[in-house]
């Protein structure tokens, strides 16, 4: 059945050392990964838009075309006047990568600020992810904004799907971090949270207590990813079920694994598999993705006929 997903957050440029003195420049960010992924494995009735804000310059309209040479529509985005695009750096020494970001004062943090523009596009899509790092970078207020539109989906029963993407850097408050992060899992239907980072922010002693706490909190279906330790899935009164990671030959770049998760899991349910149907797809894509650089990996390289 033909459908919609929204993705809302930022998309930033990218520039990588691609050789001595000379960067790359790239597009990426954890909401639009995830709706990349989304648009290369759901059915082509299917639709994907994007939900930010970029500026009136030219580097926001090559992003814009980027995203929209992609297969992702632009068509929600608003263009606002002496705003840019946020921008990260990534430096490679030893192996070992590091970012340095510049996306303080970047037009994506303007996303939520129109609250007709956010509920017109909202009401139109039938599945809608967001993430922590959406929730970290918009103002209270637009925090509220945005989750209390959501909040008000949700209970007109659509799926609505958060990964808690928890970047410590990006909040200045820990308390109001993990606060957001729970008013970010009462807004949805469905959590996809990293073992790791939960137990660190959380402290959650298990898999099993990060399931709990996130169904405590009001979301049906919880999805755990853990690495290389696969996933661990509770949707509704189902069993719980672990889905183990697919073997990798050689880790290259482990950047966009849970963003490539992410998007494949919500396009095969949304093309009817069952959960777990859906989560062994998603690991295998998700272990071909950490086999190559890059977050947006090319669906030709993903060597998607061995997948399906
Ligand atoms: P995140 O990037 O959000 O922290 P994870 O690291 O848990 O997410 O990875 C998401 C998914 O990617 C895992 O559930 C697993 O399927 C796959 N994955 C990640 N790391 C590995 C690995 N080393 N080997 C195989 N699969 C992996």
């Amino acid at each position: 059945m033909a459908g919609s997903m929204l993705s809302i957050g930022e998309c930033m440029v990218e520039l990588m050392q691609a050789e001595a003195g000379l960067l790359r420049k790239g597009y990426a960010g954890d909401t639009f990964n995830t709706a990349y992924y989304a648009r290369l494995f759901l059915p082509s009735d299917w639709t994907v838009e994007y939900l930010t804000a970029v500026g009136t310059d030219l580097v926001s309209s090559e992003m814009l075309a980027f995203i929209e040479s992609t297969g992702v529509g632009t068509t929600h985005i608003p263009r606002i006047e002496g705003r840019m695009p946020g921008l990260y750096m990534i430096h490679l020494k030893d192996g070992e990568r590091s970012f340095s970001y510049w996306r303080s004062t970047s037009a994506a943090k303007l996303l939520a600020d129109d609250p007709d523009r956010l509920r017109a596009v909202i009401e139109a899509a039938d599945v809608v992810f967001f993430s922590g790092i959406t929730l970290a970078i918009l103002s209270p207020n637009a925090v509220e904004t945005l989750l209390s539109e959501l909040r008000r989906t949700k209970a007109g029963g659509k799926r609505i799907v958060f990964d808690p993407n928890i970047r410590p850097r990006l909040w200045d408050d820990a308390a109001r971090m993990r606060a957001t992060i729970e008013a970010g899992a009462r807004a949805a239907t469905m959590v996809l949270p990293s073992y790791d980072d939960e137990a660190t922010h959380f402290g959650d002693a298990s898999i099993d207590a990060t399931i709990e706490r996130y169904r405590a909190l009001g979301a049906e279906n919880v999805a755990v990813k853990a690495g290389a330790n696969g996933v661990t899935l509770q949707f509704g009164r189902d069993e719980r079920r672990h889905i183990p990671a697919a073997p990798v030959s050689r880790v290259v770049d482990t950047t966009s694994a849970g963003d490539s998760f992410n998007g494949s899991f919500l396009a095969r349910l949304a093309a009817g598999d069952s959960p777990a149907d859906a989560a062994a797809f998603a690991a295998r894509v998700a272990a071909a993705v950490i086999g190559h650089h890059g977050a947006l990996v090319a669906r030709e390289k993903l060597m998607v006929d061995q997948i399906d």
